[in-house]
């Protein structure tokens, strides 16, 4: 039944199991830490809420089903699920990554897990020989992130899986900026999918949750074990937020879309306004790719102004009146971000020049408010 509905069926059926207790149409938000036992080690199916909770459980098969996956974990941040996804690996590992990446993967790569003799490389992923120069014995995971943060590269996954599969290496694909209603990396050949759930997912800026979907089944194990014994679960409350979020996550992609387009139109059209990054452009050195495993371009659109100065930048960041400058991306409301001070700042400088994130690059997460007002805000606020 869950491979034959459509995504926006599965977006509010997928995976769902009714409430048995007293059919309640919407998941419960059980919120328990302990399940009665009725003699010893009997239960149903629940003992303890680090380990299961059945709002958690409807949330991560939900997050599956639109995956089309077989597993979903869910995790307290998107960062706790990188850090279980991580830890399936043993010292001497080598994992080769994106190197236009989300400052708090990089952070996490670098400062905790560098310590415990995990090796990682970074790389610009649109030239395949850069990723395959990388590969030895010990590469055990590709980590790829598309479109790239905040530069809007596109990496091709299917490319990514075929060698990744034919030397015997994990892929995983952090689908938080595009989410599984335009990309799908279990369909393009992907072993892991990791959201911060934080984001799009659950869509309204108010959860920090993390989740992990995929197909195989020891590594499901796995991976599950080290999520019931390290810890890092989200509470039910959590989980139900991040679930309702699904429920309406084509509706607000689709309208994420739209508006980006309009605003990276009207960016590039913009005297003041130099470089726009957004995947959907005709001249986009990836559209090929993108328009090939991209359903929509997302809500995400980067700039730098014509002087590249961060003055101009900071002036505009502060003028605007409904983009909040705030971090993080993916909520109903518009957000401006500016990527060197707030969410790259711990990626070193000479990191984030290679891959072009200059001084005066600003961010923005494109919500799905009237674009006509979207553009006055950018439009006063540019000058
Ligand atoms: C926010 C983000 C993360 C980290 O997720 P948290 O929920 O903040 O822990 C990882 N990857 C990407 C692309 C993100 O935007």
């Amino acid at each position: 039944m869950k491979k034959k509905m459509k995504f926006n069926t599965r977006a509010i059926h997928g995976g769902q199991i009714l409430d048995p207790a007293y059919g309640s149409v919407m998941t419960p938000i059980y919120q328990t830490s302990t399940y009665a036992q009725s003699s010893p080690g009997k239960h149903k199916g629940y003992e303890y809420s680090r380990t299961h909770n059945p709002t958690r459980t409807n949330f991560e098969r939900a997050m599956a089903s639109i995956e089309n996956a077989e597993y979903g974990l869910a995790f307290s941040s998107g960062l706790a699920a990188i850090d279980a996804i991580i830890k399936t690996l043993s010292p001497g590992d080598e994992i080769i990554s994106t190197n236009d990446l989300y400052g708090g993967s990089y952070r996490l790569f670098m400062q905790i897990f560098e310590k415990y003799q995990l090796k990682f490389h970074f790389v610009n992923m649109e030239d395949l020989t850069s990723v395959k120069e990388k590969i030895n014995s010990n590469t055990k995971l590709i980590w790829v992130e598309t479109p790239t943060n905040p530069m809007m590269n596109v990496v091709d996954i299917k490319t990514m899986s075929f060698l990744a599969k034919k030397n015997n290496i994990l892929l995983c694909v952090d689908n938080t900026f595009a989410t599984p209603y335009i990309q799908r990396p279990i369909d393009l050949g992907a072993d892991i999918v990791m959201h911060s759930a934080t984001k799009y997912i659950a869509g309204h800026s108010d959860v920090v949750i993390g989740a992990i979907v995929l197909n195989d089944e020891n590594l499901h194990k796995k991976l599950s074990f080290i999520q019931n014994a390290s810890g890092a679960t989200p509470g039910p409350m959590d989980c139900f937020l991040a679930l309702r979020g699904i429920k309406t996550l084509h509706l607000r992609m689709q309208r994420h879309s739209e508006n980006a387009e309009k605003i990276a139109i009207f960016l590039r059209e913009n005297k003041k306004i130099a470089d726009v990054y957004w995947a959907g452009f005709k001249d986009h050195k990836n559209y090929d790719i993108a328009k090939k495993q991209m359903n929509g371009f997302g809500g995400m659109v980067s700039f730098i102004p014509v002087d590249n100065k961060f003055e101009t930048s900071k002036k505009i960041a502060e003028n605007l009146k409904l983009f909040t400058l705030a971090e993080s991306l993916g909520g109903v409301e518009s957000l401006c971000c500016h990527p060197a001070s707030m969410t790259h700042a711990s990626i070193p400088v000479e990191e984030r020049k290679k891959s072009g994130l200059v001084e005066s690059l600003l961010r923005l997460s494109v919500g799905i408010e009237d674009v006509e007002d979207l553009i006055d805000d950018l439009s006063n606020a540019i000058g």
